[in-house]
């Protein structure tokens, strides 16, 4: 939580799950978050002690921004998606919550510039926490794809996965989970072999299925 407390941290993704996770980053401390989101806020996304009605069509970061302005130690800066303005560079970590199996290509940059980064992508009714991306040091998105591949499982780059909506549950669960991972990638213990995880989450009843990635040996990414 020291690290914490001296980064910035990106948030890419601002449904419930994100703003779930912006706050409880902030209430550890975060020094700065990054809120980055191209689209508004739509009525599934209200909630209690989150987005309000009055939030409805507003841009997502900046509704974001306001829940969060009571965080004392916390400041934000508001990115209109795809961390247009900001220098992914000056992050210490990104977390980016997807409804879609990102194209590793849409991450390259973090990894070419060093900035560790967590995943979590919605289902329809599942989700999934990672991996954590410790660039040079973890498998990162293209290394995940190449074991797939080795698997014979088609690639779904960029291809919707979830159906939009987030559940309240999972928004929850998944939020705490992505918290701890952050945590983890500010300040990797001596084995990073925790981050380079996926951990996939089910309704009803959240068993986790715990899947782990090495290093893909023909990705050339560490
Ligand atoms: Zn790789």
């Amino acid at each position: 939580m020291a690290a914490l407390r001296s980064s910035t941290v990106g948030v890419l993704g601002l449904g419930p799950l994100g703003l779930h996770l912006a706050r409880t980053l902030a209430s550890l401390g975060a020094h700065r978050l990054v809120l980055d989101d191209a689209a508004s806020v739509a009525h599934d996304d209200v909630g209690i002690g989150g987005y309000r009605l009055g939030d409805v069509g507003r841009p997502r970061p900046v509704s974001a921004a306001r829940v969060l302005a009571d965080a004392l130690l916390t400041s934000t800066a508001v990115s209109p998606g795809v961390l247009d303005g900001h220098d992914p560079g000056t992050l210490a970590a990104a977390v980016i919550v997807t409804h879609e199996r990102i194209d590793p290509a849409c991450t390259w940059r973090l990894v070419a510039q060093g900035v560790p980064h967590l995943v979590v992508t919605w289902g329809n009714g599942w989700l999934e926490v990672g991996p954590g991306v410790a660039p040079g040091r973890t498998a990162c998105l293209r290394c995940v794809d190449l074991h797939r591949a080795d698997d014979h499982v088609p690639p779904a780059r960029g291809r919707h996965v979830g159906n939009g909506v987030e559940d309240p549950v999972l928004a929850v669960a998944g939020a705490g989970l992505a918290a701890a991972r952050t945590l983890a990638l500010l300040a990797p213990g001596p084995s990073t072999r925790g981050l380079a995880r996926t951990t996939v989450l089910t309704l009803p009843d959240l068993t986790p299925t715990v899947e782990y990635w090495p290093v893909h040996p023909a990705c050339g990414c560490a």
